[in-house]
């Protein structure tokens, strides 16, 4: 059919653009728009080829594929790929041949891309408009209308959809691969794994042959542990975190070591423009994120990128960004669970990790764990407030990382408490207190601390490292109680101690639910009359086996684990029922005394159950006396002016006990609306000589008469004892010389026996 070229030979339609060198040299890069060609008659395909050879679409040429049969063609389709325009020839072998195989195109091999520009030499074997339609034929035309004019404008909007078409797919399978690649890099923990991933990913985008290596900042995740380095130290070294088979020799190398200058000089050209540079055969992707670490990709990506491909990246990239977003915060999650944020020192938890290290490795038993407490910082820190006291422990991690950091594990594990760990020969009481010496300089100011310290050896060490840490915690507390500024090493009884309250403590609940506490009551007399008054009621706790464990042992244990809350309720209750049952048996003006411990004053329950206690013992509250400790006075003065005062409007009174050993200041204790000072047995037993002159038991006296309290004497043993109290002018007394704690039976018969009183001379 060589009609087709003489027909339209006059009307032939060169490219209206002109042809610049530029454009020449990009065309002989860009690859052919594949055309293919379905005719059984060979005379068409020359004639095609003659009409459309020379032509340039996009500043792409065309080649050709043959076929004269549809089954050729179908062999030709089946392993030939990227063809843009099947030139379809609709009755060959069948009638219907150039149809059927369309079926084939676009329904067996899934060819959705490729434009199909059917002819046929007879208008009669249009297809129908349907197949038109269900099998996407881009344009029909007898063969007579194809002049080479209409054949080149059919074939260039062809190519023109074609590429649409492809663009649109192209971007939704990399789309899809951008989603794929994003989720896989959520994945990834840590710089490293997330660089090698990008890379992975990148070269996967690009269709797997591109070559090329990814820089950053390294040193960002471990930057907690290099405490004096700077962020802008940290951040400036690029390093090559991950490479593809051909750059591999320079991972881990820094950046400036790349041999290769050209790709040196690129790769910081994009670093300095902050953007992606395309260059005609490599190019370098450039991230950042909000951390402000910055990440480069060098590709070399050969000679072709196109816009698509351009495209692409770019998504990537940002998604990239964002994903790096992810490792910076799982990399501030990770520092935020291992490190303390204030001092930047490891935490606890990373303490213990590199304690329990030590341990398994032979290193333990060279080893010494210690404790470091900053005295009275908890005083400093209210004086001075919280930014001065942040600043001041700072300082003080600076003092020990300047000192230790280089030989030792150092981290912060309570608000004012730090340890250490490393060699015993480094780590040692006097090499630590010798820190602090000197004052630090907070804010401008010479600042002098103290310190106090635990330390366990770790040698011979059984447990593991939360034990170590709790022995020497146990040492710290030892060491606090026993001085300031001291140091005390961790023993092992000072474990078994620790052991046995732990055991006392389950002991004492049970005893408690099993009723196996009681009470005993020693009198309070008046001195000038010998006579009972009322009494204090005592804790009692009587074993299994019939031990007695002394209050002064149980008492701080039920306190500390909270338990005195429910055991002071029911002393309370006791003491109050034997009152009423005194009563009844004629001792209408007793009075009873009790013991409120702290635990259970501030507890906000405390008034009702006291309410309740009056209510259901039917206890006249002006019979009742509560005693509180001095140093409870000290703790919450605004909880305790308000407690007392709801307790004096009950009507009952409130004595302070163990006077004298606590600190009160005089006006406070004014403010404190109380009845009664109970001078320490200490200060009693002081009491040795016939004057007692310039005692504490004298000026305690002195102090409740001026502020117009009652007083009585604790522990009063000796008849001298009690004359000289009484010389001072106090005449209430509770001691072993009138009588000692004793059962509600004895108490009754002492009573009894006591008859009208006597008199003490
Ligand atoms: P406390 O309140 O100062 O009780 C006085 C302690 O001195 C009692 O010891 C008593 O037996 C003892 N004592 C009395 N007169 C003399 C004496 O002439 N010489 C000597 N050497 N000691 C004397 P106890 O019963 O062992 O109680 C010790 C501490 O236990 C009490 O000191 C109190 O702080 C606490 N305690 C006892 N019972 C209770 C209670 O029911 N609740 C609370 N919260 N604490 C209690
Ligand atoms: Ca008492
Ligand atoms: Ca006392």
């Amino acid at each position: 059919m060589s009609a087709l070229i003489h027909s339209s030979e006059d009307d032939l339609v060169f490219l209206d653009e002109p042809e610049t060198n530029d454009v020449s040299a990009r065309t002989k890069l860009a690859p052919k728009w594949r055309i293919m060609i379905i005719d059984d008659d060979p005379d068409v395909h020359s004639a095609t080829t003659f009409a459309l050879g020379s032509l340039e679409i996009q500043h792409r040429s065309l080649s050709f594929l043959h076929a004269y049969s549809a089954s050729e063609a179908r062999d030709i389709l089946a392993h030939e790929t990227d063809i843009a325009i099947i030139l379809l020839d609709v009755v060959m072998e069948q009638e219907d041949a150039g149809l059927q195989l369309v079926s084939h195109i676009r329904k067996t091999l899934g060819l959705s891309d490729v434009r199909i520009i059917l002819r046929t030499g007879q208008p009669g074997y249009a297809p129908e408009i349907d197949a038109i339609r269900d099998y996407d034929i881009n344009d029909y035309k007898t063969k007579s209308e194809l002049t080479r004019t209409k054949l080149y404008t059919a074939v260039t909007s062809a190519i023109r959809s074609y590429e649409q078409i492809c663009a649109i797919s192209a971007s939704r399978r990399g789309l899809e691969l951008i989603i794929n690649a994003s989720t896989a890099l959520m994945a990834l923990q840590g710089l490293q794994n997330f660089a090698s991933g990008v890379l992975i990913q990148i070269v996967g985008l690009l269709g797997g042959q591109t070559e090329g290596f990814i820089c950053s900042q390294q040193a960002v995740d471990n930057i907690n542990e290099t405490p004096t380095a700077t962020i802008a130290e940290t951040m400036a070294a690029l390093c090559i975190l991950a490479a593809t088979p051909a750059f591999t020799d320079w991972i881990d190398h820094p950046l400036e070591a790349v041999a290769d200058t050209e790709i040196l000089a690129l790769v910081q050209q994009t670093l300095q423009l902050r953007h992606n540079l395309y260059e005609s055969e490599s190019t370098v992707l450039y991230f950042s994120n909000v951390a402000q670490r910055e990440l480069a990709v060098y590709l070399n990506t050969g000679l072709h990128l196109n816009e698509m491909d351009k495209r692409l990246l770019e998504v990537f990239c940002s998604n990239v960004s964002v994903g790096l977003d992810n490792v910076t915060l799982t990399s501030r999650l990770h520092s935020y669970a291992f490190y303390d944020p204030l001092t930047r020192l490891a935490n606890r938890l990373k303490l213990l990790q590199t304690l329990n290290e030590t341990l398994q490795s032979p290193l333990k038993h060279l080893s010494t764990l210690s404790l470091i407490d900053i005295d009275h910082f908890a005083e400093t820190n209210d004086a001075l407030g919280h930014q001065f006291g942040d600043l001041l422990l700072c300082a003080v991690a600076q003092r020990l990382v300047t000192h230790f950091g280089e030989n030792c594990q150092l981290a912060r594990v309570g608000s004012d408490t730090f340890a250490l760990l490393g060699n015993e020969k480094i780590v040692y009481p006097e090499a630590i207190l010798a820190l602090f010496t000197t004052p630090v300089s907070v804010d401008n100011q010479d600042v002098q601390l103290s310190a106090t310290i635990g330390l366990v050896k770790l040698a011979d060490y059984e447990g593991d490292g939360s034990e170590a840490l709790k022995d020497t915690n146990i040492a710290l507390k030892r060491a606090k109680t026993h001085q300031r500024s001291g140091y005390t090493y961790f023993t092992r009884d000072m474990g078994v101690e620790i052991r046995e309250r732990v055991r006392m403590m389950h002991a004492l609940r049970s005893a408690f639910e099993n009723e196996r506490l009681f009470l005993v009551f020693q009198p309070q007399v008046d001195m000038r009359t010998g006579r009972a008054l009322g009494a204090e009621a005592l804790l009692r706790w009587k074993t299994e086996e019939g031990k007695f464990i002394p209050p002064d042992q149980f008492i701080p244990i039920a306190e500390y684990s909270g338990l005195i809350v429910d055991i002071g309720e029911w002393v309370l209750r006791t003491a109050c029922h034997e009152l009423v049952h005194l009563r009844s048996l004629g001792h209408t003006e007793f009075q009873m005394a009790i013991n409120v411990s702290q635990a259970q004053f501030s507890h906000p329950l405390f008034m009702q159950t006291l309410h309740s206690v009056l209510q259901d013992s039917k206890a006249p509250p002006e019979c009742i006396e509560l005693e509180i400790t001095e140093s409870m006075a000290m703790k919450d003065p605004e909880l305790l002016i308000k407690t007392l005062h709801q307790i004096k409007q009950l009507g009952i009174r409130v004595s302070i006990d163990d006077f004298g050993t606590g600190f009160s200041s005089l006006s406070h204790l004014q403010k404190l609306d109380v009845d009664k000072l109970k001078i320490d047995r200490a200060f009693v037993n002081e009491i040795k000589d016939n004057s007692g002159e310039g005692s504490i038991a004298k000026m305690v006296v002195q102090l409740g008469q001026s502020l117009d309290m009652a007083i009585i004497a604790e522990g009063v043993e000796t008849t001298m004892q009690a004359n000289i109290l009484l010389s001072f002018g106090c005449h209430l007394a509770q001691g072993y010389l009138y009588a000692k704690p004793m059962t509600p039976d004895d108490l009754h018969a002492w009573l009894a026996s006591q008859g009208t009183g006597r008199k003490i001379t």
